[in-house]
């Protein structure tokens, strides 16, 4: 299993039934499961025995699909959770707490900003953010003495920037903390941030995994590589006694490999129960059986609808990391080379009022606030998202009043550049 290619394991990897069992993943719609004896259910509720008891920890349906995203970064242990919001909560709540400070790109999904700059430093972890293009000098200087993790996106949603994984890492492990890289937009498919020296991967599975845009969820990876115990000081909740566990320390019990997720497992999914349904899954599984074919037609896509925009004198500037000229085209090509997403954000001439008229002229592309779906879909987050701010403001935040994000999705590309074509 280890040495298959990235699409073999997209559709084999994780659930492997036994003979004369069902042969898609079971959806085990149940909340609890049924011991013999209670010394039977002790075992599990000490941590000594694995095993299932209920499913706000654990369900045998999202370990099945967990396990095929595990394979699919290279990872040691995984675990889905119910959105990508809660996947880097987890994340980085695993490891921090109330003094601890974290190093963060500054080109970040919204929410992911929201949640380190608004409600983490309410819990009273501290953030500094750097930009993904800052010198090594620049990035060192962010570190403090509590700094407990660095964090960012492999491409940033909607910034479309490219993380220099080596750069970031290097730092990280030079501070003796981990890296974390939400790799939602290339998914495994495209990069594996753990072979660029990322500890920990997340994911909103909402988008690209799923692809059809039915389920929300998310999913963690270790890549089991991050010595905890070198650095205990930095993370006793890790390398010290758990009372809520009769006193057994994650690292010892469950050794580098399995020690995170599964303290991330028994404490923060038993405390704050972001678990992802079963059934949803099931239907993030069936979007992973098909990621690889589907990967390559977003990109594929996304580059020809970028090209044919990079044309035409009404579009004053295009972004998109496959497209040669564009600022992150080298690193695309560094961690990225067999292709990058679907999502392209372009700038059309005469600003809020001409981007809105554009896309009600579109008849393909759907005004949505989604990515990474089948269908393309597009928004202007000038009167969308940040509506509520003036040109001179969308000006100062990088969100010219004209910019336009489009997602292209699995159409034929030549429908979509003869839509984008009318519609200019
Ligand atoms: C959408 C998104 C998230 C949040 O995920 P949800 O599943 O909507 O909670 C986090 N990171 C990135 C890069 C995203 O695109």
């Amino acid at each position: 299993m280890e040495n298959q290619k990235i699409g073999t394991k997209c559709v084999q990897a994780g659930y492997r039934p036994g003979n004369g069992e069902p042969r898609e993943i079971p959806i085990i719609q149940s909340t609890t499961f049924k011991y013999d004896t209670s010394e039977d259910m002790g075992k599990l509720f000490d941590l000594e025995a694995s095993g299932y008891f209920y499913t706000r920890l654990q369900n045998p349906t999202n370990d099945y699909v967990a396990a095929k995203i595990t394979a699919l970064e290279g990872g040691t242990a995984g675990m889905l959770t119910s959105s990508g919001q809660a996947a880097n909560f987890f994340a980085l709540f695993n490891i921090c707490e109330t003094g601890s400070h974290i190093v963060s790109s500054s080109s970040i999904y919204g929410g992911t900003f929201n949640l380190l700059s608004v409600t983490m430093k309410k819990m009273g972890i501290d953030v500094t953010f750097v930009s993904p293009d800052c010198t090594e000098a620049e990035l060192e200087n962010a570190f403090q003495e509590n700094t407990r993790a660095v964090f960012g996106e492999s491409i940033a949603n909607p910034a479309l920037t490219v993380l220099d994984i080596e750069k970031f890492a290097k730092a990280a492990h030079a501070h003796g903390v981990p890296l974390i890289v939400d790799n939602t937009f290339p998914t495994p498919v495209h990069c594996r941030p753990i072979e660029w020296g990322a500890d920990i991967v997340t994911h909103s599975t909402t988008k690209y995994m799923d692809g059809h845009g039915v389920a929300v969820g998310g999913a963690l990876v270790d890549s089991g590589k991050f010595d905890w115990s070198a650095h205990a000081e930095k993370f006793p909740g890790l390398t010290t006694p758990d009372d809520s566990y009769h006193g057994i320390v994650y690292t010892e019990k469950f050794g580098q490999g399995a020690a995170f997720i599964t303290k991330c497992t028994s404490q923060l999914m038993r405390d704050l129960g972001c678990i992802q349904s079963p059934q949803n899954a099931f239907y993030l599984n069936l979007g992973l059986e098909s990621l690889h074919v589907r990967m390559k037609r977003h990109a594929e896509n996304g580059l020809a609808v970028a090209e044919f925009l990079q044309e035409q004198p009404q579009v004053k500037h295009v972004s998109f990391p496959g497209l040669q000229g564009d600022p992150y085209y080298a690193l695309a090509q560094k961690y990225m080379p067999n292709g990058t997403c679907g999502v392209v954000s372009f700038e059309v001439e005469g600003g809020r009022n001409a981007a809105e008229a554009f896309m009600g002229r579109l008849k393909l592309a759907a005004i949505e606030t989604h990515v990474a779906d089948a269908r393309t879909c597009c928004l202007n987050p000038a009167t969308s998202t940040h509506r509520q701010m003036t040109d001179e403001q969308l000006a100062a935040a990088g969100i010219p009043a004209g910019l336009i994000r489009i997602s292209c999705g699995l159409e034929d590309k030549e429908d979509l550049i003869a839509d984008l074509a009318q519609a200019l």
